[in-house]
């Protein structure tokens, strides 16, 4: 399939601000592109784009590049016809190759360019079955990637199951086409100088990050229709965002396109009623129209016009699935936002509006708590948990309050954009 003249171009464009900004390779570094979470290794459609990344990687000093690629159809025909008792298997050496990368002083990235819906005609339970399978047993890769600190990186690629979802209207190619398209642009890779521009991007985003860490709300409140819900936030929070700086002080950007300013909630400290205002794609399954009430911090009620089980599900994983371990703040003209789609993905969706996690607290949210213990991070306010699941709930309707400590507030967002000038 042809996408014009300078799609390759763009594409080499691309490949490079995932190299020099996304993970930004070292010399001597290796590279590890994939993961072995369900659904989430490489797929061969987006082949291409790997040899780019590798090639640059090398050029750039790398002294290994790993790819694990994966199939879905290989997974979906897993659930269909192995014998229902085997399900709970696992490819260990899968994790035990990219822990060994990062053990290694190596970058991992993972390229999303699946179907949302890619096992929704499956038995739920099947999937919900293998989901907690690979759930439980990438515990010890994400407790490699605390201890490394490593560079990471989660990036997309157009594949035209997903790009048909977006735009049902279109044939396949030109949804195709349509999809890279907005990769490209809100990946600023249609830049004439792509690096230069991710630099002012994230100069500005820590910008905004800085103001509100420094202004050291006690809570923030979202609301607007079926919303109104008030985050309280630890002492010492941090506003993340824009960048992040791996253990050996190399900048990189763990999330390209990236928009978002976020922090770690308090666990027990979130009160109020919170609508979704877009779909959510979990485990390849849509769950949609739904609304979550919290009281102190726990989910303690829940609606769903789809996907009312494998949310139930969701939340019932282990004691900190039904908590917030995230609260992000993104404006509604966020140039994702503008491109008017949805996309069925928590890393396009993520950045186009407001969103919270249900799940697992960054330690970059609480100051110094790289190195404390669960028990300690817990008692700061920071939720523990197997799942870190992203939904949005902002549009051009939702405002933002800060809560300041003698319980007077000051605008942070108003219809979705910001209150306030850096
Ligand atoms: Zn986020
Ligand atoms: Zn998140």
């Amino acid at each position: 399939m042809s996408y014009g003249a300078n799609f390759d171009q763009l594409l080499t464009k691309y490949a490079e601000v995932i190299v020099k900004v996304g993970v930004n390779i070292q010399p001597g570094q290796e590279l590890f592109i994939g993961s072995p979470a369900m659904g989430n290794g490489t797929s061969f459609e987006v082949a291409t784009l790997v040899r780019k990344i590798t090639q640059i990687a090398y050029q750039e000093g790398a002294s290994l590049v790993h790819v694990l690629w994966d199939d879905d159809e290989i997974t979906k025909i897993r659930m269909q016809y192995a014998d229902p008792s085997t399900l709970d298997k696992f490819e260990k050496w899968r994790a035990d190759a990219m822990i060994a990368c990062v053990e290694n002083d190596g970058a991992v990235m993972r390229i999303y360019s699946n179907a949302p819906d890619t096992f929704s005609a499956m038995d739920p339970d099947v999937v919900a079955k293998m989901q907690g399978v690979s759930t439980q047993h990438m515990i010890p890769y994400r407790e490699a990637i605390g201890k490394y600190q490593p560079s990471w990186l989660v990036t997309a690629a157009a594949n035209p199951a997903w790009a048909k979802m977006i735009m049902p209207d279109l044939p396949e190619d030109q949804a195709t086409a349509k999809l890279w398209e907005v990769i490209f642009k809100t990946c600023r890779a249609t830049e004439d100088d792509p690096i230069a521009a991710w630099q002012t991007h994230r100069d500005m985003v820590e910008a905004r990050g800085k103001y509100m860490t420094d202004k050291g709300y006690t809570a923030i409140r979202y609301y607007g229709p079926g919303t109104d819900l008030t985050v309280g936030l630890p002492n010492n929070h941090i506003w993340a965002g824009g960048g992040s700086v791996n253990k050996h002080g190399i900048p990189f950007v763990a999330n390209i396109p990236t928009e978002e300013i976020f922090t770690t909630p308090h666990k027990d400290r979130v009160n109020g009623t919170v609508t979704a205002t877009m779909p959510l794609s979990y485990s390849g399954t849509i769950i949609d129209d739904f609304s979550l009430t919290f009281k102190d911090g726990v989910v303690v009620d829940f609606k769903a016009g789809k996907g009312h089980k494998i949310l139930s599900e969701m939340l019932k994983r282990d004691e900190g699935a039904s908590r917030l371990g995230e609260a992000a703040i993104v404006p509604h003209s966020s140039p994702i936002s503008q491109s008017g789609l949805l996309f069925y993905n928590t890393l396009y969706d993520e950045n186009a509006a407001c969103h919270i996690a249900l799940g697992n607290a960054y330690r970059v949210g609480i100051k110094n708590t790289n190195e404390v213990s669960k028990e300690e991070f817990a008692a700061l306010g920071g939720n523990h948990s197997m799942i870190h699941v992203d939904f949005m709930i902002g549009s051009d309707k939702v405002n933002i309050d800060g809560i300041c400590a003698d319980g007077s507030t000051e605008p942070v967002l108003r219809n979705g954009e910001w209150a306030f000038e850096v």
